[in-house]
C-alpha cells in the first residue's frame, strides 16, 4: 500500500481541506521529492480559493477525465528525500528553496530567460497545474534548474520568501519599472509583494519612495522598510497626494501590487512623461486603461509572471544582510493549523498579518 501524508487540496470554488495523499513519486528522470519543512500561503493560493482560476478542475477533466482535486502551494523550503536519475546537482538530505517557477533550461523561452512560460509543462505549475508545496512531500519537476541549496546562514523564514515574493517584487516590479539612482517611485499596495518592492527598489537608490496602502499597520512597516513617504488611500486622494509631493510631476515609477481598478487607476495617473508603469498585480477584471491621456507621454507599461532569474542574486542579498525581509514573517502556524492560517491571511488587515509562515516540525 502506498504511503501518505497529509495536504491541502483545494475541491473547488470556496473549498479547500486537509486530506491524506499518497505520498509523491518520481515520474521523470529530471524529478526530486523533497519533504517539506516551511511553506507559506500567497495571495494567488487565496484566489484559486475563491474560485478564480476554475482552469485547474478543467485541464485535470480534459487531460484525465477527472479532477482528484489539486494540492495547494508554490512557495517552501525542504530537505531533498529522493532524486530522479537526471538529477545531477542535488542529492538526498541537501536542504532547499523550491522555486515556483519549474524550468526545462532547454526550450525556445528558457533559453531566452522567459522561465515562466518554459514551453516544457514548467512555468508556474506547482500548486495549479501539477500538487504543490502545502504537503509534507512535494514532487519537483527540472530539479537540476528548479531548486537552489538553501545556504546555512539564511534566516529559513526569508528561504521562504525566495520562493516567489521576493523575485516578483524584485523581478515584475522594481526591474521591468527600470528604477534608477535618484528616482522617484509610487508603490501602490503595501502586501507582502509590494512590500518586497519597497525593499528591493532600495537596491537602486531612488530618491523617493512612497507607498499608498488603506491599513495603517501595513503603512507603518512599508516606513521601517524605508518608505519615504505614506499615503492612507482610505482617507485622502492618492492622486492627488502623489502630485503634491512630486511637485505636480508624478513619478519616475509607478508599480501596482493590487490588482484591482482603483489600483490601476491610481498608478495611471501618476506617471510622469518617459516614465514606467510596472503592473504586478494579479488582475481578476478588466480595468480602463485611459490612453486618451497616456498615449503622448512616452510611457512604458509592463505586465508579468516571475521568471525567478534573480532568486539566486536575492539569495546573496539576503544572506548579507540587505534585504531585511524577515520582517514581512509575522505569524508562525504548525502545519497542522494550515485552516487557521488561511483564515488569518484571509483576513490579513484585522490580523495585521504580512506573510504567514507555516512550519511542519522536525
Ligand atoms: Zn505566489
Ligand atoms: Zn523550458
Amino acid at each position: 500500500m502506498a504511503q501518505t501524508m497529509k495536504a491541502m487540496v483545494y475541491r473547488g470554488e470556496n473549498d479547500i481541506r486537509v486530506e491524506d495523499r499518497e505520498v509523491p513519486r518520481i515520474l521523470e528522470p529530471t524529478d526530486a521529492i523533497i519533504r517539506m519543512t516551511k511553506t507559506t500561503i500567497c495571495g494567488t493560493d487565496l484566489g484559486i480559493w475563491k474560485g478564480k482560476n476554475p482552469e485547474i478542475a478543467e485541464v485535470a477533466q480534459r487531460k484525465m477525465g477527472r479532477f482528484d482535486g489539486r494540492i495547494l502551494g508554490h512557495e517552501g523550503i525542504g530537505i531533498v528525500e529522493e532524486t530522479g536519475p537526471a538529477v545531477k546537482h542535488f542529492k538526498k538530505g541537501d536542504k532547499v528553496i523550491i522555486s515556483c517557477i519549474s524550468r526545462c533550461g532547454t526550450c525556445e523561452n528558457c533559453q531566452k530567460q522567459l522561465y515562466a512560460h518554459c514551453r516544457n509543462n514548467g512555468g508556474w505549475i506547482m500548486g495549479y497545474m501539477i500538487d504543490g508545496t502545502q504537503a509534507e512531500f512535494v514532487r519537483t519537476p527540472f530539479a537540476d534548474t528548479s531548486l537552489y541549496l538553501l545556504p546555512s546562514e539564511l534566516n529559513e523564514d526569508v528561504a521562504v520568501l525566495l520562493s516567489d515574493a521576493l523575485p516578483t517584487a524584485h523581478e515584475i516590479g522594481v526591474q521591468n519599472g527600470n528604477i534608477k539612482p535618484g528616482d522617484t517611485v509610487a508603490i501602490i499596495g503595501a502586501g507582502p509583494v509590494g512590500m518586497s518592492c519597497v525593499l528591493t527598489a532600495q537596491l537602486y537608490s531612488p530618491s523617493q519612495i512612497i507607498v499608498v496602502d488603506m491599513d495603517p499597520h501595513r503603512l507603518a512597516m512599508a516606513k521601517e522598510v524605508g518608505a519615504t513617504d505614506l499615503v492612507n488611500s482610505a482617507n485622502e486622494d492618492a492622486i492627488a497626494r502623489i502630485l503634491a509631493l512630486t511637485n505636480g510631476r508624478g513619478v519616475d515609477c509607478a508599480i501596482e501590487a493590487v490588482g484591482v481598478e482603483p489600483t490601476w487607476n491610481i498608478c495611471q495617473h501618476v506617471v510622469k512623461e518617459g516614465g514606467h508603469l510596472a503592473n504586478v498585480g494579479v488582475h481578476g477584471k478588466p480595468v480602463t486603461f485611459a490612453l486618451e491621456k497616456l498615449w503622448i507621454k512616452n510611457l512604458t507599461i509592463t505586465t508579468g509572471l516571475v521568471n525567478a532569474n534573480t532568486t539566486g542574486m536575492l539569495m546573496k542579498t539576503c544572506c548579507s544582510g540587505h534585504l531585511p525581509m524577515d520582517k514581512l514573517a509575522t505569524h508562525h502556524f504548525r502545519f497542522s493549523e494550515i485552516e487557521k492560517a488561511y483564515n488569518v491571511f484571509k483576513h490579513a488587515a484585522d490580523e495585521k498579518a504580512m506573510k504567514v509562515i507555516v512550519d511542519f516540525g522536525a
